[in-house]
């Protein structure tokens, strides 16, 4: 994949694109990560990218010309041109099914955005408009650091393991199951018997319950959607409504 990075800040993305698996993906020859300049497609002295707003207010507006040169520039720069991004927080929230999505394109122009935002007309230049939550930032170059984080590692390649990705939390609707390492027993709190027992099909039955268990916990939202069985439905059913009705621990 080829993430490509339209920004007035190209510093800020080198350590985050450098280390661990994104540095992998690129040393391995899985991502190929590139920032612009944006103030490249300016033409005045200052290599001004922002201007005052229309009808008066806070705040400045980036300009549509360095952007529009800009993107088109970029598009050149391969065959097939790049599957355009704004970050905004007017753009669809941003979730694991996206990041899916997302990494199935070849390409991937990811534009950031400073001041009070793009001038309207830009939008036009836009395949897809991202937000990665309900709040503002400053700018749009830690919005793209988050989604290609969050699209580059489930390339095939990236992760070590390739079912890594696939148990994790969001993937299969739930939150992930909890995870324990070495000591069995620390600050006296003892991994459960369960996962020591090395009988696969108990922990995966015990996996699941838990994962059920802490969605129904912490964001029973994401269960009207996730992929349940008819036993799965049930239990959640009567636990929603009897605390009781919870299944056994192993
Ligand atoms: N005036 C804009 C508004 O109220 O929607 C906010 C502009 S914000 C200060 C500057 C830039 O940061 C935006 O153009 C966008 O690129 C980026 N940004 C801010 N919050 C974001 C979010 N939640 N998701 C994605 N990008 C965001």
């Amino acid at each position: 994949m080829i993430v490509d990075v339209l920004t007035i800040f190209p510093g800020m993305f080198e350590e985050p694109m450098s280390a661990s698996m994104m540095g992998l993906a690129r040393e391995r020859g899985l991502l190929e990560f590139r920032t612009h300049d944006l103030r490249d497609w300016t033409h005045d002295r200052h290599k001004t990218t922002d201007d005052d707003p229309y009808g008066g207010g806070p705040g400045m507006v980036m300009k549509p010309e360095p952007l529009g040169e800009a993107i088109a520039a970029i598009h050149e720069l391969e065959d097939e041109p790049a599957h355009t991004v704004f970050l905004t927080p007017s753009g669809r929230r941003f979730d694991q099914s996206i990041a899916e999505e997302l990494s199935s394109h070849e390409r991937i122009l990811f534009v950031c955005g400073r001041y009070e935002g793009f001038d309207a007309r830009s939008h036009t230049l836009a395949d897809d408009e991202i937000s990665i939550g309900d709040y503002v930032l400053t700018g749009g170059e830690l919005a793209a650091m988050v989604v290609t984080d969050a699209v580059v590692r489930l390339l095939p390649g990236v992760l070590g393991h390739e079912d890594s990705a696939v148990d994790e939390s969001f993937s299969s609707g739930l939150l992930e199951y909890p995870q324990y390492t070495r000591p069995a027993v620390w600050n006296d709190l003892e991994v459960p018997e369960v996962l020591r027992s090395g009988d696969h099909a108990r922990i995966q039955a015990w996996r699941r319950r838990k994962a059920l268990e802490l969605t129904l916990e912490r964001r029973p939202d994401l269960l009207n959607e996730a992929d349940l069985d008819s036993v799965e439905v049930e239990w959640v059913r009567q636990a929603n409504g009897n605390v009781d009705s919870q299944p056994k621990e192993d």
